[in-house]
């Protein structure tokens, strides 16, 4: 087995590490870390447990640490889930001697940080290489991208593949957990939509460039189809909904578009790891569908699905759909482990 450690183990997104790492068959959780209002405690004792699932009973008695590198021993990989100006400051000290795979922002635009998808880009890992020699660690840093970016990215890569992609235009409909347990309160979301949040379009815009661009000599040159995004927070509490529309270079054929999408599949599913899904986009056939509360929790939250996908008459070359992507699992903690596994597997 492989010690883990988990970082920020109390919020929203450790919670999901936990409730995903708990069963798994390689990583063992062996350290639980996150703000000195918990460290000391017992891991029961320090959080509010805020899932459906009740917590694992091997971690209850783990005790909570501070976030700290001369905390944590014996630790081989660890799964980062907080805020991004703790990260900023910690992650880099952890990657003197352990694996980081982190969820933050933090890291992920650095030149020699990979920005990883398993199914998208995973010869970004070449990087790592790169990485330690450019900052002289004996671990590393890999980040996921922004939940929504992920999703987003997932249903892009196998159009981007086939057929020459002119513009993305994104409406997000994101759930509350994407703003962590205190992010959004009660009475601005009840009954109402907030339409803005902080840096979320820049990320979808950039990160979404960066995944699907290529690298080469250690350098990632981003995609050039121009992406736009417009971001709005919902009274869902789980899964993040995205209206997309698509221009293309050339008029697409639809059952082209629907075969690409349908049979995609990407290293973690050749390498059958733990947590791929066995399809990454589920597409569904309903006018209905998808729905946040019924298609989040597809094949354990790992798979994005579509929905509604056809053609947009009201321009040229150009075609829509609708996607789900559940934001603390395939969105969060599953694109970390899944990272990780990945990272297992190959290196
Ligand atoms: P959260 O619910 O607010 O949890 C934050 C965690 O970090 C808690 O464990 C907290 O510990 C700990 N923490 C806070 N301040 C700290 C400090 N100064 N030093 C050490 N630990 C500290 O946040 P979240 O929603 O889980 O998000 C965590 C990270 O994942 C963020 O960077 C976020 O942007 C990213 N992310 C979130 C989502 C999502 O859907 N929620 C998706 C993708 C990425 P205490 O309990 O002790 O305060």
């Amino acid at each position: 087995m492989v010690n883990v450690g988990i970082l920020g183990a109390t919020g929203m997104v450790g919670q999901r590490f936990i409730e995903l790492l708990a069963q798994h068959p390689k990583f063992e959780i062996t350290a639980l870390t996150a703000s000195q209002r918990s460290a000391g405690k017992k891991y029961e004792d320090a959080t509010t447990w805020y899932l459906d699932s009740n917590m694992p009973e091997s971690v209850k008695d783990i005790k909570v640490v501070d976030t700290d590198p001369s905390q944590v021993d014996d630790v081989d990989i660890v799964f980062s889930a907080l805020p991004t100006e703790n990260a900023a400051i910690v992650e880099p000290k952890f990657a003197e001697k352990h694996i980081v795979a982190s969820n933050a922002s933090a890291m992920r635009m650095e030149d020699d940080v990979p920005l990883v998808i398993p199914e998208v880009n995973p010869e970004y890992l070449d990087l790592i290489e790169l990485q330690q020699k450019n900052r002289g660690w004996d671990g590393f840093i890999v980040t996921n991208p922004n939940c929504s970016t992920i999703a987003l990215t997932i249903t892009l890569k196998p159009i981007y593949d086939q057929f020459d992609i002119k513009r993305v235009y994104v409406s997000t409909m994101q759930a509350v957990s994407g703003a962590g347990y205190n992010g959004v309160p009660s009475m601005a979301i009840v009954d109402n939509l907030v339409p803005f949040i902080g840096g979320e379009e820049e990320k979808m815009e950039t990160e979404t460039q960066h995944l699907l661009g290529s690298l080469e000599d250690g350098v990632v040159t981003p995609a050039s189809f121009g992406v736009s995004a417009s971001c709005h927070r919902v009274s869902v509490v789980d899964g993040h909904t995205e209206a997309v529309f698509i221009e293309t270079e050339d008029k697409c054929d639809m059952d082209e578009i629907h075969a690409a999408m349908d049979q995609f599949r990407g290293m973690p599913q050749k390498l059958d790891l733990y947590s791929a899904p066995e399809k990454p986009i589920v597409i569904r056939p309903e006018d209905n569908r998808p729905q946040p509360r019924m298609d989040r929790n597809q094949d354990g939250g790992m798979a994005v699905t579509v929905g509604r996908l056809r053609e947009d008459a009201a321009f040229e070359n150009s075609f829509r759909y609708v996607l789900v992507g559940h934001n603390t699992i395939r969105g969060a903690a599953g694109a970390s482990i899944l990272n990780a596994e990945l990272i297992n597997e190959i290196m």
